[in-house]
């Protein structure tokens, strides 16, 4: 692949590779934008089918953190890490804490949290080698699990959904179909019931389906969920659910869910719009995780301070939509137009030397 034209055409600012034969550790790190702060992503380990799909997904994924922080008004840029492997059969103490080492050695200019086949218990054994890390549990000083912050923000990003398309953000009575019952769709199931909104659930696992009857949720088979009449089609299980098969079938007026990279394509964000369907843009409605690792890299972690910050979604969802009206685009691009400005005004600041 050619590396060099994609730092160009997407601005990738580095691409650091570590391997290590002792503990088998492969890694790369992605650091995509550091206008706002430092970059901050998840590491994610994989079993890539090659080195080339693990290049792309770490500078696809780096690159998506730096719009999800820079809507969300975080002071942090976006970055990404990578380990290929099985999390299953080759993790171990001395592959994280080598891999820990690694993040190290950039000084602070990556700091790491948890993502697909990595746990806050790896986080402990990063920490060990690095203070550059995020998201460590709540007993060891950190912000815990971001699941519980990622559900109130969907659920704010849901009711500026509903002020938008029914003039008042009151969910109760809206019928809201979720795929998925997993951390986040239960904690955010919590807001929606309270407000008593119709949930329906379908999940491929019977554990999820189960907690969901015992809290009085309605369960439905995950074989027909896009073709559901509904308010509010939740994707909160897997990317790259909206595409030219699913789309057609929908017969909702919002899509609000937490999972990322809901839009197969570029295109497909903008069939929702042309198909009257308002499109909640994935990386800000579930913004509620790096909110929440963002407060404990600003200081002691503060929860009051994180659910403030996540609250925040509601307004930043208006901005979005009336973006969306006065531009005459899809939600996804004004989106990325508000993330693509905020970058470019804080780059434009002057520098001025300061002494020490
Ligand atoms: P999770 O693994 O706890 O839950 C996902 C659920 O989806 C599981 O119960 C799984 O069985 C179910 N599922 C998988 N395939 C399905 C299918 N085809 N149909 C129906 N259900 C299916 O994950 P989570 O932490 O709740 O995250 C949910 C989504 O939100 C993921 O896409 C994740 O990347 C994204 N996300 C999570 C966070 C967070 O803070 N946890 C933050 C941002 C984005």
């Amino acid at each position: 692949m050619e590396i060099f034209e994609h730092f160009k055409d997407y601005g990738h600012e580095q691409l650091v590779f570590a391997s290590d034969s002792g503990t088998g550790l492969k890694a790369i790190i992605a650091i995509h934008d550091t206008t706002l702060g430092p970059a901050a992503g998840g590491t994610r380990m994989w079993p890539y089918e090659s080195e080339a799909d693990a290049i792309r997904d770490a500078l696809r994924l780096s690159r998506a953190m730096s719009y999800k922080s820079a809507v969300a008004d975080l002071p942090l840029g976006g970055g990404k890490g990578v380990i290929i492997g099985d999390s299953r059969t080759l993790k171990s103490e001395a592959l994280m804490r080598s891999y820990g080492a690694f993040v190290d050695t950039l000084g602070g200019r990556f700091l790491t949290t948890t993502d697909v086949g990595t746990t806050t218990r790896d986080l402990e054994y990063i920490r060990l080698e690095t203070k550059h890390v995020l998201g460590l549990p709540l007993t060891a000083g950190g912000s815990g699990d971001t699941s519980v912050m990622t559900g109130l923000g969907l659920y704010m990003g849901m009711k500026a959904c509903a002020r938008e398309v029914w003039g008042s953000d009151s969910l109760m009575g809206k019928n809201i179909v979720v795929q998925g019952f997993g951390k986040v769709a239960f904690n955010m199931a919590h807001h929606l019931l309270k407000e008593n909104a119709q949930l329906v659930v379908s999940d491929i696992y019977e554990g999820p389906l189960e907690l969901a009857r015992e809290m009085g949720i309605e369960v439905v088979s995950q074989e027909n969920i896009y073709d559901l009449e509904c308010d509010i089609f939740s994707p909160c299980a897997l990317g790259g659910v909206l595409n030219s098969d699913t789309i057609p079938r929908l017969k909702c007026q919002v899509v609000a869910g937490a999972a990322n990279n809901q839009l197969e394509t570029e295109e497909d964000g903008w069939e929702l719009h042309r198909r009257g369907i308002l499109y909640a843009p994935d990386y800000i409605i579930n913004a509620g995780g790096i909110i929440n690792v963002s407060v404990e890299y600003e200081a002691a972690y503060n929860p009051d301070r994180a659910r403030e910050k996540t609250e925040r979604i509601y307004d930043i969802m208006g901005q979005v939509f009336a973006r969306s009206k006065s531009e005459e685009v899809a939600t996804a691009c004004a989106a990325d137009r508000l993330a693509e400005e905020r970058v470019a005004s804080v780059r434009s600041m002057k520098k001025m030397f300061r002494p020490g």
